[in-house]
């Protein structure tokens, strides 16, 4: 067989099939193009779910009318001349690739104008330029795809329902209004306008446009630069969350990207404040000297690669942890669920808390200094109780301890509470300390084979804890040895470990342990407490590093303040 080259009508189809998978793909790579020609409004209109038609229109630079040719011919572009432009950052496309591949599967119609010319009009059918002539436009660039796949009828089948393809162009133009909130987005569908960015610049009136008021008044502002990165944006305090990452989106050197790294560095800054399946809003952009990252590994460029992962994750999740901590607390919005407005626990001006904020209440290390300056923090100020600034008023159906202070009624859950000591001391307590104590009775226990592999998987981790556990055969094991404040427990304990290996989730498979350790060993609900007991529980739990949630990321402790109880009664 003789070897010949691809036609480019061939190969052009081809890298639309790499470029274009959906209608969603041509609005992506359009909106881009608008975007690079310096466009302050872009107006994307669909219908049928882009099938029938897609049109972009910009008020951007506009292509000159001898280029137009020029600009449907594969790998032309006028943005990357070099290689080791691929790298740099100042453009959304450098491929050359979005024209000719849109081209090579639908019909084209194209008005353009610039500052100094008159305007032109281009018909491209399947690759080919029918017609092109001067015309009258408005200045800047209005592209209409019409009959997408009608030449590749094969790619058209897999095209999902009008509805689904008309959510992802949703999505995909508000990814970009929310990268670039100083260029005003319009999207209409089905000629119906369903939103219009301000293009102001300012992120927060976008958000407040795409997804409503209620998300506002969560958001906390990020606004960090670092030498190697920065990070400025929106994050969601932690009593705003989702049950899923939809609305968490980053943006890196303002392209909208997909990164595990990246939400990995997320669960770490909320952990402990989100329980699991829970997941903040965020609106993050990262910018990243070109060295760091390379934005060429997918035709889509959807994806980021980074060169030092673990930079990254600390960078992100530190920076996030910070902007987390100094934001303050609203004990008052976990009456969410009683169906109010939200806005009315929206304290107009947070006062600063000194009881529940202090830095020194914050402080990791527990010296015999520290604790004592802690000591002498809670005494300023008591109010009438002997020795703090809190009194014990009761328990409340024996799980939750009621106290008093001078802003007003805290009811503490006693597990929850408890817990968060437990789980604390149990982090402060260094190597050593993690003594192995050898059961009398050794404990045997019946397990699955998989859960039997899964021990045997993660033993090294367990026995670093202090547990000794032998694999006796397919489905069953002994543990003869467990970490000395489990001892008493160890029956609970193991069973929730097995439990946690099963499901896999194996991302920070000490932390769970240690914090199942921590919710074995806590005071559980329904337990009757003397009030030294309550009042030394509290009174510890105060002093300890993120005293309002347990280590599951439940809070410990709710707040109904004076202005809360006026309101419940009308006054
Ligand atoms: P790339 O964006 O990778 O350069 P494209 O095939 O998407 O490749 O576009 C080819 C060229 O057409 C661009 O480099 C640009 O010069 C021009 N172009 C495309 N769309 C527009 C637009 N909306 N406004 C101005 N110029 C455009
Ligand atoms: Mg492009």
């Amino acid at each position: 067989m003789a070897i010949k080259l691809l036609s480019d009508e061939v190969i052009n189809k081809i890298a639309a099939g790499e470029v274009i998978e959906r209608p969603a793909s041509i609005v992506k790579e359009l909106i881009e193009n608008s975007i690079d020609a310096g466009a302050s409004l872009i107006n994307v209109r669909i219908l049928n779910g882009g099938i029938d038609e897609i049109q972009v229109e910009d008020n951007g630079a506009g292509i000159e009318h001898d280029q137009l040719t020029t600009a449907f011919l594969r790998h032309a572009t006028s943005k990357l001349a070099r290689e080791e432009d691929l790298y740099a950052i100042g453009t959304m496309g450098f491929r050359g690739e979005a024209l000719p591949s849109i081209a090579s599967v639908s019909r084209i119609e194209l008005y353009t104008k610039t500052y100094a010319a008159a305007g032109s009009k281009c018909l491209v059918e399947g690759g080919m330029i029918k017609k092109l002539e001067r015309y009258p436009t408005a200045e800047g660039t209005k592209i209409i795809i019409r009959d997408l796949f009608y030449n590749t009828p094969v790619r058209k089948t897999f095209l999902k329902s009008p509805v689904s393809e008309g959510n992802n162009i949703y999505d995909t133009v508000c990814k970009y209004a929310l990268a670039y909130p100083e260029i005003s987005f319009v999207f209409d569908n089905q000629k119906k306008t369903q939103f219009k960015t301000p293009g102001n610049g300012i992120l927060r009136d976008t958000v407040f446009t795409l997804f409503g008021s209620d998300m506002n008044q969560f958001l906390i502002e990020v606004d960090e630069k670092g030498s190697q990165f920065s990070l400025q944006g929106l994050i969601s305090k932690p009593e705003y969350k989702r049950n899923n990452r939809k609305l968490g989106f980053f943006f890196v050197n303002k392209r909208p990207v997909k990164s595990p790294i990246l939400n990995r560095a997320m669960d770490n800054a909320y952990r402990g404040l989100l329980v699991s399946r829970e997941f903040p809003v965020f609106f993050l952009s990262l910018t990243a000297v070109p060295e760091s990252i390379d934005v060429n590994i997918h035709p889509q460029k959807s994806e980021v690669r980074f060169r030092d992962e673990q930079t990254v994750i600390r960078f992100v999740s530190g920076v996030v942890k910070k902007y987390l901590d100094t934001s303050e607390f609203r004990v008052g919005n976990h009456f969410q669920t009683m169906n109010r407005p939200m806005e009315r626990y929206v304290r107009q001006d947070p006062p600063a808390d000194i009881f529940f904020d202090h830095p020194l209440l914050m402080a990791n290390k527990e010296s015999a200094a520290v604790m004592e300056k802690k000591e002498e923090f809670l005494n300023i100020d008591r109010i009438g109780e002997s020795s703090s600034n809190f009194s014990v008023i009761g328990q409340l159906l024996n799980s939750y301890i009621l106290i008093e202070n001078e802003k007003g009624l805290y009811i503490i859950d006693q597990h929850a509470a408890h817990e968060r000591i437990c789980y604390n001391h149990i982090l402060k307590m260094d190597k050593a300390s993690y003594v192995s104590e050898r059961l009398i009775l050794p404990l045997a226990l019946d397990i699955s084979s998989e859960q039997t592999e899964a021990i045997e998987n993660y033993n090294n981790i367990l026995q670093e804890l202090g547990f000794e556990i032998d694999i006796i055969g397919h489905n069953s094991i002994v543990v003869r040895a467990v970490p000395s404040f489990v001892a008493g427990n160890e029956l609970a304990v193991i069973q929730n470990i097995i439990e946690m290996l099963k499901e896999g989730e194996t991302v920070s498979l000490k932390e769970e342990i240690l914090i199942s350790m921590a919710c074995e060993k806590a005071v559980t609900a329904g337990t009757k407490l003397s009030y030294q007991e309550m009042y030394k529980m509290v009174r510890e739990l105060l002093l300890e590093e993120n005293y309002k949630n347990c280590p599951h990321g439940r809070p410990t402790m709710v707040n109904i303040n004076h202005s809360d109880l006026q309101r419940m009664f009308k006054r």
